[in-house]
């Protein structure tokens, strides 16, 4: 769905997800998105209080600091929201959600951002992101702790450091003025596109496809080839010389866009009905919260737990090899010792000889040894018999090669 050929707001469910708890906002001159979490399948509860509350804010501000000021109100202003709802639902403790958006007032975009969706500025075909994550990953790579490399395939890295929930009665939530000017493409997008398109891709779609909802449909589309287990959604505006990015009805996206199962109004109402009702409203499955409240003991704790796993790796990787080893070695002991219960008859120095273990050689280990040389001259046998004994005779044991020996005897005495 679109409201302008200037702006888009698409939200998609993907592949794996039984509801969307995304929400996105693309109004006059504000752009949203909110990606929920946590909670008994609270975080569509989350982000659509979030974004119709912040929603309220879409007007034209007289400088990009009121604008910027307006915007961070306005999510402080949803974090009470959801503290609010979650005290009046215990069911839904836990809830959060991430909040990235942009309030463009003239040749100026004010950002508030906490989470892990991200703002992203294409200027001249080449994609910038604006927003940092507030990741425990990225909290790794910042330190120098990981490499960005590394964050892409962590264990933990969906794990959030910051979100807007109940947990925070101060979130510590980013904002900034920055400038723009027509020409510039918005895209504002939840981890559900950035964890799985590459920035490549996405900057090729946004250089290539004109048309900001084609271009939209077009992220979405490649979320989907690539499996989109999670929800994603995108916002696009195209900044042009006019002061607003919009000239009809705003339009809302994802969990925002569907009547909640209660909201703020009815939910003093709905403290009276008996608990058990609000549950089957939500016909969802709760999804293993990913926030973490932000606090150095945590912060520390997940490093810590980082370097255990990485020690276990490296005690696997030893016991395997070690292991290996071990049973190396045991078969060539076993395999040397089977040789040598085997026996032949050959030539050692002119005379015939028994030789105990197996005539074949294992690189430069011998398996066999003169085991007794008897006074039998091997040029006394015939032509044939020493040609024989010089390619060897093998005895299935030491007696079957003591009775070879005694019939060469008799031949050489012939
Ligand atoms: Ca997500």
């Amino acid at each position: 769905m679109a409201n302008s050929g200037k702006s888009a707001a698409v939200s998609h469910v993907g592949k794996i997800r039984a509801n969307n708890q995304d929400s996105g906002y693309a109004g006059q001159y504000l752009f949203v998105v909110a990606d929920g979490m946590g909670g008994h399948a609270g975080g569509d509860v989350a982000s659509a209080i979030a974004v119709k509350r912040i929603s309220e804010i879409d007007r034209l501000y007289t400088s990009p600091h009121d604008a910027e000021f307006a915007l961070q109100s306005a999510l402080i202003a949803a974090n009470s929201m959801l503290a609010e709802t979650v005290f009046e639902h215990n069911e839904l403790t836990g809830m959060g959600t991430t909040v990235s958006g942009i309030l463009r007032v003239g040749d100026h975009v004010a950002v508030a951002h906490i989470g892990d969706s991200r703002i992203y500025r294409l200027r001249n075909s080449k994609l910038e992101q604006i927003t940092a994550d507030h990741t425990f990953v990225q909290r790794l790579v910042d330190s120098g702790r990981i490499t960005p490399e590394e964050a892409a395939v962590h264990p933990r890295r969906s794990v959030l450091m910051r979100v807007l929930g109940d947990v925070d009665a101060s979130p510590e939530i980013d904002t900034a003025v920055i400038e723009t000017k027509p020409g510039d493409r918005w895209l504002i997008c939840s981890d559900g596109l950035s964890s799985y398109v590459s920035d490549e891709k996405i900057q090729t779609v946004l250089t290539t496809v004109p048309r900001a909802l084609d271009a939209a449909d077009r992220l979405i589309k490649e979320s989907l080839d690539q499996g989109a287990p999670d929800n994603v959604t995108v916002v696009l505006v195209d900044v042009d010389d006019t002061d607003d990015s919009s000239h009809l009805p705003p339009i809302t996206v994802g969990s925002a866009a569907t009547p909640l199962s209660f909201d703020s109004d009815s939910a003093r109402r709905a403290l009276r009905l008996p608990t058990l009702l609000l549950h089957p409203l939500k016909a969802t499955q709760p999804d293993p919260s990913h926030f973490e409240p932000e606090s150095d003991e945590y912060l520390d704790e997940l490093i810590e737990e980082d370097h255990r796993r990485a020690i276990r790796r490296r005690v696997t990787w030893l016991v395997g090899i070690a292991l290996i080893v071990i049973a190396v070695v045991i078969a060539v002991i076993l395999g040397y010792q089977w040789t040598q219960t085997h026996y032949y008859v050959g030539e050692s120095n002119g005379k015939v000889a028994i030789f105990r273990g197996v005539q074949q050689n294992l690189g430069p280990i011998h398996l066999s040894s003169v085991y007794q040389t008897t006074a039998i001259d091997v040029s006394k046998l015939d032509a044939f018999t020493q040609k024989t004994v010089q390619a060897s005779l093998s005895a299935v044991d030491l007696a079957q090669a003591e009775d070879i020996v005694d019939r060469l005897a008799d031949a050489a005495k012939q």
